[in-house]
């Protein structure tokens, strides 16, 4: 649990910068949780929520581990920022191949939340050819599509949803699409802490998550939970933490997404024990 290592790589990247002098603002947050956002702050991080470089008054911008569209990059490199480029290694991949998918001739459809800044970003690199639908019942999906289709993901959602959605896809434009061309872009630290917690389901009788409450990853550990059955409660901050969830529970999980930091898991976790031991 904890950081994934896009994430620990991306705060890494930043902290260091820092440290050695340079005056930073990063291109909206670094990830969705607000106590790592304020302890990049606290050393002197400007966080712009815009993620432009709009009104950035620092000489170095820090594009975040979700990345940042095609003409973001260009607008950095022409206006003559240094660059921190902490794109996580899936996203990048995952750009990668809306570009060359679109270079290629494909419309390409990204099953994912279209507000969500690794998304948004992503359609950024398909020259003009991408399209959002946020989940399995293809809603918003145009009623005509050209005959060559790439499909890729966000890359935090599960294997079992993006299989779903590209069978849907198939069952309900077969006349439409010749050429169907899917690239599996979902990142391994994600999908690996998603059967953890599968597991763990099976196990407990209740289970909290720990991480922002806006972070995608941490919600979809959320929904797997609940989904299993159990009892299932979703926390940013130890505060938030209330004694009676614990009534009638006899075993409890605790799970993180990938952008909580080991202190706040450690933090639940003492509170926890403090409620069991009260509660014996
Ligand atoms: S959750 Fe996966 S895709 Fe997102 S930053 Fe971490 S390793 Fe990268």
């Amino acid at each position: 649990m904890g950081f994934c290592f896009g994430v620990r790589r991306a705060v890494d990247m930043m902290l260091e910068a820092s440290a050695d002098g340079h005056r930073v603002t990063t291109l909206g947050q670094v990830v969705h949780n607000p106590q790592v956002v304020s302890d990049l702050e606290r050393v002197g991080i400007v966080v712009n929520e815009r993620r432009t470089t709009e009104g950035v008054s620092t000489d170095t911008v820090a594009i975040t581990a979700h990345g940042v569209s095609e003409s973001t990059v260009e607008t950095i490199e022409e206006r003559g920022f240094g660059v921190i480029d902490t794109t996580c290694q899936f996203v990048k991949r995952s750009q990668l191949a809306a570009m060359h998918l679109a270079e290629a001739g494909f419309t390409i459809i990204i099953f994912g939340d279209p507000d969500h800044p690794e998304v948004k970003g992503v359609v950024g690199w398909c020259r003009g050819r991408g399209i959002t639908i946020p989940d399995e019942s293809l809603e918003g999906l145009p009623a005509y599509l050209p005959s060559k289709v790439g499909v890729i993901s966000q890359t935090t959602h599960t294997p079992e949803r993006f299989a779903k959605f590209v069978a849907n896809l198939m069952e309900a434009r077969i006349d439409q699409i010749t050429e169907l061309r899917v690239v599996n872009v979902l990142c391994n630290a994600t999908t690996s802490q998603q059967a953890a917690t599968r597991d763990l389901a099976q196990e407990v009788d209740l289970m909290i998550v720990v991480g922002g409450h806006n972070s995608a990853n941490t919600c979809h550990l959320a929904d797997l939970s609940k989904a299993n059955g159990v009892d299932t409660h979703q926390v940013e901050r130890v505060s938030e933490i209330e004694d009676d969830w614990f009534k009638g529970h006899e075993k409890v999980g605790v799970t993180a997404g990938a952008s909580t930091p080991d202190s706040s898991i450690d933090a639940v976790v003492t509170r926890i024990e403090a409620i069991a031991a009260a509660q014996a």
